[in-house]
């Protein structure tokens, strides 16, 4: 399960008004990609589903359930964060563990899922190492594994591989795209990388200054981009 909807939630920052309200319903297993020029709102956005901020006004529901007032560790969502997010002093396993232990696993389960995270990952033979002895690639690979082992009915990113050098992000962008197809699970991918959003999204919500522009498969968003800001975005021809 996985099905989000936002329900006309508005965010404001003191007098500022940075969601507009807002309605969006994000289908279970897809694959969505906020997209949209820097400080148009897209990790307000996220943050608001994450719970990482509290709405102003306005209900978000995950799988039919109110989830507005849930903190984050109930909303059974996972944030991915940048792979410098990881404990330097620790391994792989401890790593992809913590947010287990915290919440009191019994140690065979969390093996257990350690173990399937990774497979997924294909990072079972890094266990033992830590950060540092790790590529930029297999480091980004622990943080998203640290997420897999919470078995979320959604995986957040926000914009996962912008410190990542370019021939490495095209890498884990198909790595990412391929951990969807195998998990089958709801993502919400933030970029501001119009290539990313094309290759990678089920559905593309453009973003500008908290309004959404048009929401629609990469294919429709460049074949009838709604207004000149969508088209100029997408790289559209119109
Ligand atoms: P994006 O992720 O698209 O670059 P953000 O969601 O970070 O955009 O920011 C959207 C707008 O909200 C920006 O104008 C930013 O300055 C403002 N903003 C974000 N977080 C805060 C905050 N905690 N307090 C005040 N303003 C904020
Ligand atoms: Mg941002």
């Amino acid at each position: 399960m996985g099905r989000i909807t936002l329900d006309k939630v508005t965010k404001q920052f003191g007098d500022v008004q940075v969601i507009p309200p807002l309605d969006l319903t994000i289908n279970d297993g897809e694959f969505v990609v906020f997209v949209g020029p820097s400080g148009c709102g897209k990790s307000t956005l996220l943050r608001l589903i994450a719970g990482l901020e509290d709405v102003t006004a306005g209900e978000i529901r995950i799988d039919g359930k109110p989830a507005t007032d849930l903190p984050p560790a109930k909303r059974g969502l996972a944030m991915v964060f940048q792979s410098y997010a990881l404990y330097p002093h620790m391994s792989v396993r401890k790593n992809i563990a913590f947010p287990m232990k915290m919440a009191g696993m019994p140690e065979d389960e969390q093996k257990r899922r350690i173990d399937n995270a990774a497979r997924a990952l294909n990072l079972t033979d890094y266990l033992d190492r830590r950060p540092g002895q790790l590529s930029g690639g297999q480091r980004q690979r622990v943080a998203i594994g640290r997420a897999i082992v919470r078995e979320p009915a959604a995986f957040l990113f926000d914009e996962p591989l912008s410190n990542l050098d370019a021939a490495l992000r095209v890498g884990m962008r198909m790595e990412i795209s391929e951990l969807h197809k195998k998990l089958d699970t709801t993502m919400i991918y933030v970029t501001h990388d119009q290539v990313e959003a094309m290759t990678m999204a089920d559905k593309i919500v453009v973003l500008r200054a908290g309004n959404i522009e048009q929401v629609g498969s990469p294919l429709e968003l460049y074949k009838a981009p709604r207004n000149t800001f969508v088209a100029g975005f997408i790289g559209s021809p119109k």
